[in-house]
């Protein structure tokens, strides 16, 4: 008998919740939200069974969110999922909210959820490019006003983000320039320690006697007096010498001022100190640039110009990655983990780890741009060419050069023996995609040192600007091998598909 009644009971409960629901979806239909609410509430507190929760705590998800109760909306949607993990209505509702809210992290999560659990969703596609398109335009927006012949957009979920034009750019065109997020001179094979270059933007200073037959020329054009560095004044270590106070500034706000030994003597033995003979021992400079990323994550918090670790960090972990393991990097990682203090080692645990450590080596291995910037020579030899042509004309032909081999003679043999090379990571070059037939290349610009992007062919206005990650001479199943190994995608440019 008891069990009977149970029976009855859960019946009726059943009934009463199913009445609530209907008059609730009516009140729903006639925009009476706050009726349709107190309705669907009346049908969860009847009981009915499991199985029907899940619709009401949606529809009540629902019927919040047109009152613009978006978190409530989520608690509804959020309890609806938890019921019943495949309920594609429950997430997209609960994207929704998240994305009224202007959260679009936990907005393209939900859809992702939604993706899962249905694929072909077109609400949840759309959903999810949505709040792509917002965490780009949020991100980059910094960049983004810098930036006047283009932008970095999210372009679809094949492409990820990628640089479009604003306006048609001819031919020579800069379409932007940028500093690197973080940089190092080349230590090792390609150091060319024999030419004095500011450790921060790579700008070199050169002596008369470096010239050879080009201190005639630097006798005339040179500013004045021999050319010198400002070091770090409290630990005066050689690997921190800057061309000016700006730089200085900049570095000691960026990494130096966490790695400083403030000692003569203490710098000597300090860690970062050991990096370098280290890595010119084994002819790797990526430790030395992930030391300075690592310290940049922190002062990025210390600063106030981030509210976390985790966000500090995400500059760079934007770039495309997988972890690399190379034969001494438990060494190098232990180094750079020592120079940071206890307190500063504490503050950044989550992120100071080795696997981060063989995720930015990868990442600088595949995203890296060389580093190449023309030497205070050849800057000074632009800058006379634009003041006065026919002086420098006078000065060149004093060494037996010719203003028509101008050109040539910025990056001949003897020139390039006065510039030294780096690599650095660069976040809205970083963004552009590539193809096999590039319309842009990268160069460093003489006057400020940073990296300029160029178009190589006329490029519409709204089309991606596309540069090549690799030697685009090389043959077909070359090309593809290479980016399917480093980048893991499969290229499918106008050039690939027209080559056999
Ligand atoms: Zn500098
Ligand atoms: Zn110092
Ligand atoms: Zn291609």
């Amino acid at each position: 008998m008891a069990e009977d009644s149970t029976v009855e009971s859960a019946i009726a409960a059943a009934a009463l919740a199913d009445s609530h629901k209907k008059e609730g979806n009516a009140l729903y239909h006639a925009q009476d939200y706050v009726g349709a609410v107190l309705k669907y509430q009346a049908a969860v507190d009847a009981g009915p069974p499991r199985e029907a929760l899940p619709m009401l705590y949606q529809n009540m998800s629902a019927a919040k969110y047109q009152l613009k109760q978006y978190a409530e909306s989520i608690e509804d949607a959020t309890k609806a999922i938890m019921i019943d993990p495949t309920f594609l209505k429950a997430h997209l509702r609960r994207g929704k909210a998240l994305a009224a809210l202007g959260n679009w992290h936990q907005a393209r999560n939900a859809y992702a959820a939604a993706i899962a659990v249905t694929p072909n969703s077109t609400e949840a596609q759309i959903g999810r490019i949505e709040a792509e398109q917002a965490l780009v335009a949020q991100y980059y927006k910094p960049y983004n006003e810098t930036m006047t012949n283009a932008q970095v957009r999210y372009i679809n979920p094949t492409r990820g983000k990628g640089v479009v034009t604003l306006k048609e750019l001819q031919y020579g065109t800069e379409v932007f320039h940028e500093a690197p997020v973080v940089s190092h001179r080349f230590v090792g094979a390609e150091e060319n320690s024999a030419i004095p270059a500011c450790s921060h933007c790579l700008q070199t200073r050169l002596t008369p006697d470096m010239m050879g037959p080009f201190a005639v020329l630097h006798s005339e054009v040179y500013p004045s007096g021999t050319p010198s560095f400002l070091s770090c004044e409290k630990c005066f270590v050689p690997y921190e010498q800057y061309c000016s106070a700006k730089c200085r500034t900049q570095a000691w706000d960026d990494y130096h001022s966490v790695f400083c030994a403030k000692d003569r003597e203490l710098a000597k033995i300090h860690p970062i100190t050991e990096l370098y003979a280290l890595c010119r021992k084994h002819n790797r400079t990526n430790p030395l640039i992930i030391a300075r990323a690592f310290a940049m994550s922190l002062t990025g918090v210390t600063s106030g110009r981030f509210s976390n670790m985790q966000d500090t960090f995400q500059r760079f972990g934007n770039f495309i990655a997988s972890e690399e393991q190379t034969p001494h990097d438990a060494e190098e990682f232990a180094l750079i983990l020592n120079a940071f203090s206890p307190p500063h080692r504490k503050l950044m645990e989550i992120v100071l780890t080795i696997q981060n450590f063989r995720m930015l080596d990868g990442a600088i291995m595949r995203n890296a741009q060389r580093l190449n910037p023309v030497s205070d020579l050849h800057a000074m030899i632009d800058r006379l060419a634009q003041i006065d042509a026919h002086k420098l004309a006078a000065v060149l032909g004093k060494i037996g050069f010719k203003i028509p081999q101008l050109p040539g003679l910025r990056m001949s043999t003897p020139m390039r023996s006065l510039t030294v090379s780096g690599s650095g990571l660069f976040e809205i070059g970083n963004t552009m995609n590539h193809s096999c037939q590039p319309n842009v290349v990268s160069m460093t610009r003489a006057t400020d040192f940073t990296l300029s992007v160029v178009a190589v062919a006329t490029i519409p206005v709204n089309t991606e600007v596309c540069i090549s990650y690799i030697d685009t001479d090389l043959p077909k199943a070359k090309r593809q091998a290479a980016l399917e190994e480093l980048y893991y995608f499969s290229c499918s440019c106008a050039k690939c598909q027209s080559e056999d």
